[in-house]
């Protein structure tokens, strides 16, 4: 087998109907023989992708420059070294994780062994977007080797320097009788969903979620779904305007916006938002320059479908910063739009972009209210001074994560949970928590083979006798 899988290989007419039939086979051969359940194997895995990132790292640098004109710092904090410290953390609690977990006995089985053991699922898919294509990719994949799966891994065809890096080097790095990687888009991702695996990892649109649910439950396959949706910033009266739009404009502009937890629009009242828009103009500025298309902080918009969606969008309510926008180079500028109507398309659907629509709200209550009139967004902010006000927001919502007084922050620390709720995605990963996702917990007691004469207590016949002793 080459390094990786693709779809149109020249075969008889039953590969090319196919064409994933022979790899899949060979994982679940390889998982059958039990060749990835020791730590050493697992540990080797592990530290291959480490070598990977480290040397290959000037080459996604550049495939990720191609992709979306990500600058080396963005690469390095967002995608590299967040990878590489998963792989570190894995390396150093792998046998901790691995370990039987003890759990407490009633008295019935004092004299037994009960505990919850961490069995890999089997052969495991995960598929990727295109916006973080190394950390997405790469960071579930650290869970699914640490847990002893043999994993397929499906990159993103839009992200298609990266995916071509992954395809054809990676493999190189990681045991191949264990591990494939499959280019492709929704053609080859449809052909893979046909066949059954034991987990399904997708981090994706709401709507392919759908797609890949509906297929996993043709085989009963457990899914953790990865999704996107409009993530609010609420921002109070009591606060520093300009402290909220650094981090604001930081975090909405990281990534030319296309990062699912950035914060898609922000509440505030009419006072705020005349105070906010001459600090996110001087944020701007100062990170981007007077000309931000020829900063090289700022990227791309990843292809032309989304460009056209984007540029649509900048008709919403009313350009008060930027609204500048070039086909040639898929280039928008960092926007911010105000007087925007809820029914507008900007506050529908997930903008994915360096656009930041502000909807005033006359009281936290308002803005508590609208949240929740929504569904359940995959990150909320909320920025005050007053620790109160930050409290209630966190009381009274539901999202996937949180994050007062920030930005995604929150995803810097690994002993935290990152995943959705309701239509924001099911299920969750990043440290141990990739570990325990992508491990079955299975429940086991090992009783005691003697001592029949008091267990006989509970054999028919029942008697009054017997129920007493209970
Ligand atoms: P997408 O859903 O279009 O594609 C994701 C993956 O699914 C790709 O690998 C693609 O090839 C595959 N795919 C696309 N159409 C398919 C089909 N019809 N059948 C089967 N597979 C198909 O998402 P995207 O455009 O790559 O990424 C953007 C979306 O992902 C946004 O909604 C964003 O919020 C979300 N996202 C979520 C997270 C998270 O961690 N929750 C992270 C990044 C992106």
């Amino acid at each position: 087998l080459g390094p990786s899988v693709q779809s149109d290989q020249p075969a008889g007419d039953a590969v090319r109907m196919d064409p994933f039939a022979d790899t899949l086979r060979r994982l679940r051969e390889a998982f059958s023989a039990g060749r990835t359940r020791p730590a050493e194997f697992r540990a080797a895995q592990l530290r291959g992708l480490g070598r990977f990132l480290q040397e290959h790292k000037q080459l996604l640098q550049e495939a990720l420059a191609q992709d979306l004109h990500k600058s080396a710092f963005e690469s390095e904090v967002s995608e590299i070294s967040i990878t590489q410290s998963e792989i570190n953390l894995a390396l150093r609690n792998l046998r901790a994780w691995m370990k039987d977990e003890k759990v407490p006995k009633n008295l019935a089985t004092q004299l037994d062994s009960a505990f919850i053991r961490k069995e890999p699922f089997g052969l495991v898919l995960v598929i990727a977007p295109w916006n973080y294509p190394v950390n997405l990719t790469l960071v579930p994949l650290v869970g699914a080797l640490a847990a002893g799966n043999c994993v397929v891994l499906k990159p993103s065809e839009f992200s298609r320097s990266t995916e071509k890096v992954l395809a054809e080097v990676l493999p190189r790095y990681v045991d191949q009788s264990c591990f494939a990687v499959v280019p492709g888009g929704p053609q080859e991702t449809g052909q893979l969903l046909e066949h059954k695996f034991d987990y399904i990892f997708f981090t994706g649109s709401p709507r392919v979620g759908r797609i890949v649910m509906s297929a996993a439950a043709k085989h009963l396959t457990p899914v953790t779904l990865e999704l996107g949706g409009k993530n609010p910033c609420y921002v109070d009266d009591d606060c520093d305007p300009q402290t909220v739009a650094n981090r604001l404009a930081w975090f909405r502009y990281f990534n030319t916006g296309q990062t699912c937890v950035a914060p898609d629009y922000v509440l505030c009242s009419p006072d705020t938002q005349e105070r906010l828009l001459p600090a996110l103009q001087s944020a701007i500025t100062r990170f981007y320059g007077e000309d931000p298309r020829s900063s090289p902080n700022l990227g791309r918009i990843i292809s032309d479908k989304h460009f056209q969606r984007l540029r649509g969008l900048l008709g919403c309510g009313r350009v008060a910063i930027g609204g500048q926008s070039d086909e040639s180079e898929r280039y928008i500028a960092p926007t911010v739009l105000v007087d925007v109507e809820e029914t507008e398309p900007v506050m529908q659907e997930e903008i994915f972009g360096p656009i930041l629509p502000i909807v005033n709200v006359r009281s936290l209550d308002e803005a508590i209210d609208f949240i929740n009139r929504r569904e359940k967004p995959l990150a909320l902010y909320a920025f005050s001074n007053n620790k109160q006000v930050v409290k209630r927001v966190l009381a009274q919502t539901s999202s996937g994560s949180f994050c007062g007084n920030d930005g995604f922050m929150h995803l810097t620390l690994d002993s935290l949970p990152f995943g959705g709720v309701g239509a924001s995605g099911m299920g969750s990963y990043h440290g141990k928590f990739s570990f325990d996702t992508f491990s079955h917990h299975r429940a086991c007691l090992l009783r005691c083979p003697g001592m029949e004469k008091i267990y006989s207590i509970r054999y028919p016949p029942y008697s009054p006798r017997k129920l007493r002793v209970l």
